[in-house]
């Protein structure tokens, strides 16, 4: 048997240590620059083929997702079908820490290889993995790996998306397992790795992605694409468990050259999972991705080789080659958020385009789509596109219907906001009219409230359409001045705080133009102007006899509190659990706010709704069915007025 030669894999090596310390970098800076936010999902392949697969099925992308994403997925599935699953040998972090944690069990002789149908049927996992992580992620239009991903629950510190017990078990088997079994997550859990695996059996997948679009398309079947999904699984499984070799795909591959090796095996104990190069004339095992370990550590120069070839920069090239490519087509190419149109097919070829930035209120898939219905019932709008990463719309419209003025208008939506409450020994509160530029929607209205919080003297605003946008601000002229609110208003840079946390914003406002600064109105005027009623229906109101319900009237001073206004929605939720209740409104009467309440006397009384609306904590029901106990911040001074007659 020959001497191993002490060579690194330089290339590998290095690209490992690269992606480590830029996740180290991402982690410090997070940590220490509140402005800062660390996507550790950013360049993510797997999550892309979620994400665009999502897209396909339901006309939405993940909120989280990019077009980054999506084509890393795609330059992934290049790489893989061209020439080997370099993601996994040269850049995967989890593949980086369990192959050093592997070593670690081989120094201390605890490493285990299973083989034989052991080996087989383990490999089943992956697929089954893959199998429910598309499926949710398509289902949810949200990523379902970051609830398990054990790289994704270290890095992120087990945040939000992160479901603590399932990363937890996935860690630990992760852990456990890399030590006491050879490639034991990439192997046989690893999601990526099955995804992989399917494109490298690329006639495999090319055949069932054909005969799925056959009967769809050439026979019409109505068959859901959770099959196709199955059957991608069922066959890579299969030709994994009974193959476990590649034929024509990926292209290149390594050779083994008969005369000049010794058949000392350095290569097979280098290999990261053992396969059995010394006997091969080709290495065509599904696991080989292509590190290069064998070739940079076999003593006989020439006896592996590339394609019988001496290129060993090849696979650092390609990842580079298609990193960049990636980058470069994510940067001129978007995959809308959401793509919704209801105009007909005659009506979409000759629609107009209209394109909106700097949307704050258009975040995510839920307010993507929160904004598609505002507009959806507007006469000559036909569709929109949403773009969360850009805070862009695209709409389409009918212009002999609608201009792009009346766009604007119908996407704007006026606010009424409270900042902080006039002492009564206040009789007159100063008013500035101004014209505000960049701004757009109902985020930017709470932004512009954060900033007027901060300072001392500003009572509330209130917006209109316009451009800029007409922004009313009522003011307090012994504490603030004019000047001041402008200066305020175009603040450069802003910390919203969230708990421990501060995330600076830049607001970008600008203030187009300022009104007569003298104009007062009193104490009474700027509460009742600045009311804004609510009113809800639930509990089927609507089959009740109206004759039938009975009406509570209650003194609702703290529906002016800008704190607590935003709670009366919780404090509706809260009460429909009193099956007795069917409506509940908020009036501006008697210079005062009041709560009504509509409810059936058979089912309940004053005293129940009132003890209900008292109770410590609010009890919330949420769309998803879930619910929450919160901390009720009414107190109800004064109680209710008693019965009003029908
Ligand atoms: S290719 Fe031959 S010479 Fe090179 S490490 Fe493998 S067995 Fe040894
Ligand atoms: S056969 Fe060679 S290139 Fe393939 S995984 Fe093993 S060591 Fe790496």
């Amino acid at each position: 048997m020959g001497k191993r030669k002490k060579k690194w894999n330089y290339y590998r090596v290095t690209f490992q240590w690269i992606i480590l310390l830029l996740l180290g970098y991402m982690v410090v800076r997070a940590w220490v620059d509140p402005a800062y936010f660390a996507d550790f999902e950013a360049y993510c392949p797997i999550g892309g083929m979620q994400a665009y697969s999502s897209f396909l099925v339901n006309n939405s992308l993940a909120c989280s997702m990019t077009t980054l994403q999506i084509a890393m997925g795609f330059a992934l599935i290049a790489g893989v079908i061209l020439f080997a699953k370099l993601f996994c040998s040269f850049i995967c972090p989890v593949g980086t820490f369990t192959e050093w944690l592997g070593r670690l069990g081989e120094k201390w002789k605890i490493r285990y290889t299973i083989t034989g149908w052991a080996d087989r049927l383990l490999r089943l996992l992956k697929y089954a993995l893959l199998f429910i992580t598309f499926y949710f992620t398509i289902n949810s239009s949200e990523l379902f790996c970051k609830q398990y991903d054990p790289f994704y629950a270290i890095f992120t510190g087990f945040g939000s998306d992160v479901v603590i017990w399932m990363a937890l078990l996935a860690l630990a088997v992760t852990i456990l397992g890399s030590l006491f079994v050879r490639q034991f997550w990439c192997k046989y859990l690893c999601p990526l790795g099955a995804a992989t695996n399917l494109f490298a059996f690329t006639v495999v997948f090319i055949v069932i992605t054909a005969i799925y679009a056959l009967l769809i398309w050439a026979f019409g079947l109505s068959i859901g694409w959770i099959w196709y999904l199955g059957a991608l699984c069922l066959a890579g499984f299969l030709v994994e468990a009974f193959k476990q070799h590649t034929c024509f795909f990926p292209l290149v591959k390594i050779t083994r050259h008969d005369e000049l090796c010794t058949h000392c095996k350095i290569c097979d104990k280098v290999c990261p999972y053992n396969l059995n190069i010394s006997e091969a004339d080709k290495v065509t095992h599904i696991d080989c991705h292509l590190c290069g370990d064998c070739v940079v550590k076999c003593p006989e120069a020439g006896a592996l080789k590339y394609n019988g070839r001496k290129l060993n920069w090849l696979p650092p090239a390609a990842i580079i080659v298609l990193v960049v490519a990636g980058i470069l087509i994510s940067a001129n190419n978007q995959v809308p958020t959401i793509d919704q149109q209801w105009g007909s097919p005659e009506q979409m070829k000759n629609a107009s385009i209209y394109t909106q930035s700097g949307l704050k209120n258009v975040k995510c898939f839920g307010s993507s789509m929160a904004f598609a219905n505002h507009i959806k019932d507007v006469p000559g709008i036909l569709g929109v596109q949403t773009y969360v990463k850009t805070k862009t719309v695209k709409i389409y419209f009918d212009p002999s219907v609608i201009t792009t003025d009346g766009i604007k208008e119908a996407m704007f939506t006026p606010v009424k906001e409270i900042i902080a409450l006039p002492g009564e020994d206040v009789n007159q509160i100063f008013f500035l009219n101004t014209g505000i530029d960049h701004f757009f929607d109902p985020n930017d209205a709470a932004l512009l409230a954060e900033i007027f919080g901060s300072r001392e003297g500003i009572y509330g605003f209130e917006t209109h359409y316009g451009e800029p946008v007409e922004t009313t601000i009522f003011y307090d002229e012994n504490k603030i001045r004019p000047a001041e609110i402008k200066a305020l208003i175009e603040t450069k840079e802003f910390g919203i705080k969230d708990g421990d946390q501060t995330t600076m914003v830049k607001p970008g406002f600008a203030v187009a133009w300022v009104k007569d600064s003298h104009l007062a109105s009193s104490r009474q005027e700027f509460l009742q102007g600045l009311f804004e009623p609510y009113d809800r229906t639930f509990n089927d109101y609507e089959t009740c006899d109206s004759a039938s319900l009975a009406t509570l009237r209650i003194p609702f001073p703290e529906a002016l509190e800008p704190a607590k206004k935003t709670m009366i929605g919780f404090l509706r939720n809260h009460l429909m659990n009193d099956k007795g209740t069917v409506r509940f409104s908020t009036r501006w009467e008697e210079n005062n706010p009041f709560l009504y309440i509509y409810y059936l006397p058979e089912k309940t009384t004053p005293e129940n709704i009132m003890l209900s609306l008292k109770k410590p904590k609010l009890h919330i029901t949420y769309k998803s069915g879930e619910t929450e106990d919160i901390d009720n911040p009414f107190m109800f001074p004064g109680s209710a007025t008693g019965l009003i007659p029908n």
